[in-house]
């Protein structure tokens, strides 16, 4: 039997109430000890908050919420209180003394999804709604929360099962009548493992876009001093992020800002101006630093002053967008080379700047995405679909038919992995070391 455990529920810091959760077979026990007789489940009551030797901690509200109604599907005891970290360390500490143990991050969550309340996709998604940073990423981690995620791998999954009966049907035949019976279904089973690979590859597609709504993107401004960098992040930030000045060299070291751009979390990095010649050891190592962040940048925006190309020698293997800048100043410049002609100044082009940002990402601006999808979503759905494609090429191979029932078993194992894994300890250790600690 699983032990009871306790922790705030609500951030550290002052404020009008915090919740203190308690879940496990003595969280009525802990819960009494702490309030007194509990409410009936899903109650509120006015309470007294006590310690053992009878002190008041504080006045709040007790609710109980029983087992399997409940967040994590057992007995869970909520104490709302005032909102001072003094009071919420009493009340945990007074849990602990009543026999509660302190929960690990996550603990809710996870016993959540042992206990059937929830499942992977769901209980990554709670973590996901919490660190949310785009309004749209908001709206999307809800969805799976809501399980629209799962369903639709279901889905999915039910009609590469559908298919597999049919497979199955025909092997279940001697080997003769098995050839004769398989050639009447052949069209219903290959038009089956189309659809499935039509239905897995638009869940791929939006699951990539929506692991770049998760994981977020890294843009980096490199660009010669005085360009215009820091002025673009400012526009782009529309507030005063980052020093603009006249003298060469002031961005000295990075300056980042997270951005919503169309609901894609976007990290702008602002870089010290490049530049040859200096020999101040201060600006050196803010131009070291610009190349390093290139290395981890998803895109590297290559801006200068129009009529004036800016080639650093950074790899080939770098997504790059170039930027002409002072398009106000010098407007008969404005298409000489191929690349985005903007003023930061002035704001100019700014929309068409943030379009091609977009492109280079491959997702149109303003995307919906139904799904705020992780690596191992995206890597068992891809398996999923490489599975279904070889099931496609034996098929229409006039290969054994036993090989498209092995390779649908798999479609549909990975498919199932996506939501129910074949539960490791290390994998969920990993999943729910992600979260705070009361989630
Ligand atoms: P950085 O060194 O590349 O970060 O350049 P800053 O953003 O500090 O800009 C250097 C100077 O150029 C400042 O005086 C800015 O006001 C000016 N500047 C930046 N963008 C534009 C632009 O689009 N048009 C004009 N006319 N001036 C600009």
């Amino acid at each position: 039997m699983e032990d009871t455990v306790v922790a705030p529920a609500t951030p550290s810091g002052r404020g009008g109430v915090s919740i203190v959760r308690i879940s496990g077979p003595e969280a009525p026990l802990v819960g009494a000890g702490l309030c007194g007789e509990l409410p009936e489940p899903w109650c509120f009551k006015p309470c007294s908050i006590l310690r053992k030797s009878g002190e008041v901690i504080d006045f709040g509200l007790v609710v109980f919420f029983a087992s399997p109604k409940s967040y994590t599907g057992e007995d869970v005891v909520e104490i709302h209180c005032h909102g001072n970290p003094l009071i919420v360390d009493s009340v945990v500490a007074e849990a602990v003394l009543l026999g509660a143990r302190i929960a690990e991050p996550g603990e809710f969550t996870k016993r959540a999804f042992l206990n059937d309340k929830i499942d992977l996709t769901q209980a990554e998604s709670v973590a996901d709604l919490i660190a949310a940073q785009t309004s749209s990423a908001l709206v999307a981690a809800s969805t799976s929360l809501s399980g629209t995620f799962s369903a639709l791998i279901n889905k999915t999954i039910d009609g590469v099962v559908a298919v597999r009966v049919v497979v199955e049907a025909c092997l279940d035949f001697s080997d003769e009548e098995s050839v004769s019976v398989f050639s009447e279904k052949k069209t219903q089973v290959r038009r089956g493992v189309v659809e499935s690979l039509g239905v897995v590859g638009s869940l791929l597609d939006a699951s990539r876009v929506g692991s770049k709504m998760r994981e977020g993107l890294g843009v980096v401004i490199l660009g010669p001093p005085n360009c215009g960098k820091s002025t673009l992040l400012n526009a782009l930030a529309k507030e005063d992020v980052a020093i603009v000045s006249d003298t060469p060299g002031t961005t000295r070291d990075l300056l980042k800002v997270v951005l919503d751009l169309g609901g894609l979390p976007v990290e702008f990095i602002d870089t010290a101006g490049l530049h040859e010649g200096t020999e101040e050891a201060v600006e050196i190592e803010g131009m070291r630093r610009a190349v390093s962040a290139v290395d981890r940048a998803d895109l590297v925006v290559l801006m200068s002053v129009v009529g004036e190309v800016f080639d650093p020698p950074i790899g080939s293997s770098v997504k790059t967008l170039r930027v002409f800048n002072k398009i106000d100043v010098f407007p008969e410049l404005s298409s000489s080379s191929e690349g985005v002609y903007i003023s930061a100044l002035t704001g100019d082009n700014l929309e068409g700047f943030k379009g091609a940002v977009f492109d280079c990402f491959g997702v149109g601006s303003g995307i919906e995405v139904p799904v705020l999808a992780r690596r191992r979503h995206l890597s068992f759905l891809e398996q999923a679909l490489v599975s279904l494609e070889s099931s496609l090429s034996t098929l229409d191979g006039g290969g054994d038919l036993v090989l498209v029932a092995e390779d649908l078993k798999e479609a549909q194992n990975f498919l199932g992995f996506v939501t129910r894994p074949v539960t490791s300890d290390e994998l969920l250790g990993n999943i729910f070391s992600e979260f705070c600690i009361g989630k």
